[in-house]
């Protein structure tokens, strides 16, 4: 799934866990395998065209990313800001192998941890619809959880 996507899912996290950030970081690994595993948009990276259009597509998709984290990480509440960094953290971590893989032909993760990480992939080249109506729920979900995360840190406590 794209990285934007495994971003948005995090911010959400970070807002129900708001006071665990080490439970965050934990929930944020285990959304990626989940959302990996949901169908979502891939094409063949065998073919050298097929690979260009990956590349193309990973390009985007990281700066929309990085974009993204930072607004997220931004709009949230200071007392939920350090779980929401942790659940993102968690939630990209499992694909940072491939811009250091591309950038410094590095192996990040050992080979056990991108077989299954490879394995649980559902992703097709006609899943760009399914990618999209995902990171709309999650701008959804994320702008409800921020609202609510920050009227429940405003309400002062009962005596
Ligand atoms: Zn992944």
């Amino acid at each position: 799934m794209f990285v934007t996507n495994h971003v948005l899912s995090g911010v959400v996290i970070g807002q129900l866990l708001a006071r665990q950030p080490v439970t965050a970081f934990a929930v944020g690994v285990a959304s990626h395998l989940v959302l990996d595993a949901v169908p979502h948009w891939g094409c063949e990276t065998y073919t050298p065209e097929g690979s260009a259009r990956f590349l193309r597509a990973a390009r985007v998709d990281g700066f929309v990313g990085l974009g993204t984290m930072a607004l997220g990480v931004g709009c949230v509440s200071s007392g939920s800001r350090l779980a929401t960094v942790a659940a993102v953290a968690g939630a990209v971590l499992l694909d940072v192998d491939k811009p250091v893989k591309h950038f410094f032909d590095l192996e990040l993760f050992p080979r056990f941890v991108n077989r299954v990480h490879g394995r649980i992939q559902n992703d097709s080249p006609d899943g760009f619809g399914r990618e999209l109506a995902w990171g709309l729920a999650f701008v959804g979900m994320d702008a409800t959880a921020v609202n609510l995360r920050r009227r429940f840190e405003r309400t002062p406590p009962t005596p």
